[in-house]
C-alpha cells in the first residue's frame, strides 16, 4: 500500500488557476465581481457576463482590460446570448475551462402566496434557474471534447431549508441544487466537475434589494448586518464577498479536483444547527 510518504504531494503552484479561462455570469457587481477579482489574481483569464454594461467595463479596466478579463453584454435568461458568450470566450481565449453561474436576482419581497405575482415567480425562476441551465447546457459544449471542465453554481441557504426568503427565491436556489447534482451526475462520464455554492447573507445590491430605495443608506447596510449577525451561527465574524469568491476558487481549482456534485455551504454553520431549539445559546 502506499502512503503519503511514498507519494508526497505535489507544491501547489502560486497561482491556482494559471491558464485556465472562465466565463464569470453576474460579474460585474457583488459576489461575482469578487470572483472575478480573485479569479484573476489567481491566473486565470476571464469574461464577464452581465447586464451591467458600464460596471462590467469598469471591472476588465481595473484589472488591466480586455487581455485579462473581458466583458461581454449578456441576459442569462437568453439561450443565444449565453451561447454568444461561451463562442465570444472561446475566441478570445482559446477555451473556457471553469463557468460560474452567479447572476441572480431576489425578486419581489412579497412573502404571501396569496400576494404572488406569476410573472414575478417567473421573472426570478428565468434568471436563477434557466440562466443557470444555460451556463451548464453551453459550458459542457465546449468541455465535454476536452474531457475536462468546473461548473460551479451560486446557489444560497435558500437551497437548503425553507422560510429563508419569498416563494419564487427559494424554490430558484431548491431548483439549481437540483441542476447541479443531475448535471454532475451526467457529466461525471466526461471529467467534468459540477457543484454549487450556498451562502449565508452577504452584503450587495442584492441583499439590500429588498429595502425600499430610500432607505439603502448607510445605515440600511449597518441594519441589514446587524440583523445577519444576530441571526447567524457562527459569532464575531462577518461573511463577506471574497469569503463566497473564495470557496468558489477552490472548487475552481485543481485542489478539487474529485469534489463533484456537492453545495458547499458558506453559511457558518446555518443550515446544519437548529434555530428553534437554541439549546448553546446563553
Ligand atoms: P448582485 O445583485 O450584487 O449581483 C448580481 C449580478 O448579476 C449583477 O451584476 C447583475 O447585473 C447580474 N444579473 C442580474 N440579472 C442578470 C441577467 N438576466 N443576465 C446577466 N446578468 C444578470 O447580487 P449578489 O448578491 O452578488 O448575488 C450573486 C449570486 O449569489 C446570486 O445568484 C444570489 O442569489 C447568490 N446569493 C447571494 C447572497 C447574498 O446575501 N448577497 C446570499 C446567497 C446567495
Amino acid at each position: 500500500m502506499s502512503s503519503a510518504i511514498d507519494n508526497p504531494q505535489p507544491s501547489l503552484p502560486t497561482q491556482r488557476l494559471l491558464g485556465k479561462v472562465a466565463l464569470v455570469t453576474g460579474g460585474a457587481s457583488g459576489i461575482g465581481e469578487s470572483i472575478t477579482r480573485i479569479f484573476h489574481l489567481q491566473g486565470a483569464k476571464i469574461c464577464i457576463a452581465d447586464l451591467q454594461d458600464d460596471l462590467g467595463n469598469k471591472v476588465s479596466e481595473s484589472l488591466g482590460g480586455e487581455e485579462n478579463v473581458c466583458f461581454f453584454h449578456c441576459d442569462v435568461t437568453l439561450e443565444d446570448d449565453v451561447s454568444r458568450a461561451v463562442d465570444f470566450t472561446v475566441a478570445k481565449f482559446g477555451t473556457i475551462d471553469i463557468v460560474v453561474n452567479n447572476a441572480g436576482i431576489s425578486g419581489s419581497p412579497c412573502l404571501d402566496i396569496r400576494q404572488t405575482d406569476l410573472s414575478e415567480f417567473e421573472k426570478v425562476f428565468n434568471i436563477n434557474v434557466k440562466g443557470v441551465f444555460h451556463g451548464m447546457k453551453h459550458g459542457a459544449r465546449i468541455m465535454i471534447p476536452r474531457k475536462k471542465g468546473s461548473i460551479i453554481s451560486l446557489a444560497s441557504v435558500a437551497s437548503a431549508t425553507g422560510g429563508m426568503g419569498p416563494h419564487a427565491y427559494v424554490g430558484s436556489k431548491h431548483a439549481v441544487l437540483g441542476l447541479t447534482k443531475n448535471v454532475a451526475a451526467e457529466l461525471g462520464k466526461h471529467g467534468i466537475r459540477v457543484n454549487c455554492v450556498s451562502p449565508y447573507g452577504v452584503l450587495t445590491d442584492l441583499s439590500l434589494a429588498h429595502l425600499p430605495e430610500d432607505e439603502r443608506t448607510e445605515d440600511a447596510k449597518v441594519g441589514f448586518l446587524a440583523f445577519m449577525a444576530k441571526n447567524a451561527n457562527l459569532q464575531g465574524v462577518e461573511l463577506t464577498t471574497e469569503d463566497v469568491g473564495n470557496a468558489v476558487l477552490f472548487l475552481a481549482s485543481d485542489e478539487a479536483k474529485y469534489i463533484s456534485g456537492v453545495n458547499l455551504m458558506v453559511d457558518g454553520g446555518f443550515t446544519s444547527v437548529n434555530h428553534s431549539l437554541k439549546v448553546f445559546r446563553s
